[in-house]
């Protein structure tokens, strides 16, 4: 008898952890249509709106007008073009470091950079509410794992303690984590890695272009710019493009080209996307780029303390994602279904992406949300969120 995935697929829906595609088109920014009904889009990791921007549009037309549509052939074979050492230039300059490798994902980068850097008789230290990406780089090197307490630098001293190596001490941390959306406690991480000799990579997928005055994210906000030695980030969420890089020294770099997988075995990022990453490098540069982010900011807090004022549970948030705890994966699913009804696009998020018990609505912020249709979705959300119990029905 061949494997029987229409019973896989069954139990997974019995247990409502079914997953689906849906189509969805951004009418404006901050708006979408999907399933026949317009919504507000309070699921977008394009933070700024700048995927929308003409900047970025015209800057990505061009170079498809001059380079053509792909780059035809991996960086170390026929695929590095100018464009591409002119994003890594612009990169390490960004963050003040020797240099930055381009990757084309941040699946990709995350993959490739942890098995290249750490092998046999290494030690990689990784915060239990690491992103995916991160924790399948691990699988994929052939070091020891050790996954610490979430955000817990006590209990990461002690592991350390416990586990003396000859080799290499990789400690790796979301910056701004992807499904809570609190901040790594990246000055204790510092002291940690310079007291014990580790090497510490942040992965700043949501905090870079948001965090920070500068938008260099969270390693700015916590005032480690200088002091963290690979900072991973992803150009396909705040900066509205798509790829990732790493910025660190000139030697990892060169180590990254000769070592990292997915990195060599893999079509270079095509010119349009690598122009589009370019523009909106000069807007987070830019008095745009700063009005951006403070309007950002201004929509995150209102959301954020707006519905912890109803009694939502909203975990650690202190960014521009906050989470709904709602416990059970069900419920979080009716959830968010009832609000998509109501005008409001909010995926639920559940096992396996976050632990049993904690399915939550995953919202994020824009800053092109107006403070009316904001005012709004906490209206409703808090209207749903009683009808189903999520909060105190006489709060
Ligand atoms: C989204 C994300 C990634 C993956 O980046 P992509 O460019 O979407 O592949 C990696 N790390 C974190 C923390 C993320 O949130």
């Amino acid at each position: 008898m061949p494997p029987n995935y229409s019973a896989r697929l069954q139990r997974l829906k019995e247990e409502g952890l079914y997953r689906q595609l849906r189509i969805v088109e951004e009418t404006a920014p901050g708006k979408v249509t999907l399933e026949g009904r317009e919504a507000l889009l309070l699921c977008s990791n394009n933070y700024l709106g700048l995927a929308g921007h003409p900047a970025l549009k015209i800057a990505a037309q061009r170079a498809v007008a001059q380079w053509g549509t792909s780059s035809g052939a991996s960086r170390l074979v026929s695929g590095s073009m100018a464009l591409h050492e002119e994003l890594e230039e612009r990169i390490a300059a960004f963050k003040g470091t020797e240099a930055a490798l381009a990757f084309n994902s941040g699946y990709a980068a995350n993959t490739g950079i942890i098995g290249a850097l750490t092998g046999r008789g290494d030690m990689i230290f990784s915060d239990k509410l690491n992103h995916a990406s991160i924790v399948d780089g691990a699988r994929l090197s052939t070091a020891t794992l050790i996954r610490y307490p979430h955000n817990d630098p006590t209990a990461l001293r002690r592991l350390l303690e416990s586990h003396p190596t000859k080799g290499i001490r990789l400690i790796i941390t979301d910056g701004v984590f992807s499904m809570d959306g609190d901040i790594a406690r990246l000055r204790e991480l510092v002291s940690l890695k310079n007291e014990f000799n580790a090497l510490l990579m942040v992965d700043d997928a949501h905090g870079v272009g948001i965090l920070g005055e500068s938008g260099r994210g969270s390693v700015e906000l916590c005032r480690v710019l200088e002091e963290v030695e690979i900072q991973m980030g992803t150009l396909g969420k705040g900066l509205g493009s798509f790829g990732a890089y790493v910025a660190t020294s000139r030697d990892i770099v060169e180590w990254l080209i000769n070592n990292a997988r997915s990195f060599i075995f893999s079509t270079s990022l095509p010119p349009a996307v690598v122009a589009a990453s370019l523009a909106a490098l000069n807007i987070v540069d830019s008095s745009e780029g700063l009005e951006l982010r403070r309007r950002l900011a201004d929509n995150s807090h209102f959301f954020r303390e707006s519905l912890r004022a109803s009694g939502f549970d909203t975990l650690g948030s202190a960014t521009q994602i906050v989470p709904l705890l709602v416990g059970d994966a069900k419920k979080t699913m009716a959830f968010s279904r009832l609000l998509l009804e109501r005008g409001i696009f909010v995926q639920g998020i559940r096992p396996p992406t976050v632990p049993k018990g904690t399915s939550r609505l995953r919202c994020t912020l824009m800053a092109p949300h107006s403070r009316q249709d904001l005012v709004q979705a906490v209206k409703t959300i808090s209207e749903v969120g009683k009808e189903l119990g999520v909060v105190n029905r006489h709060g």
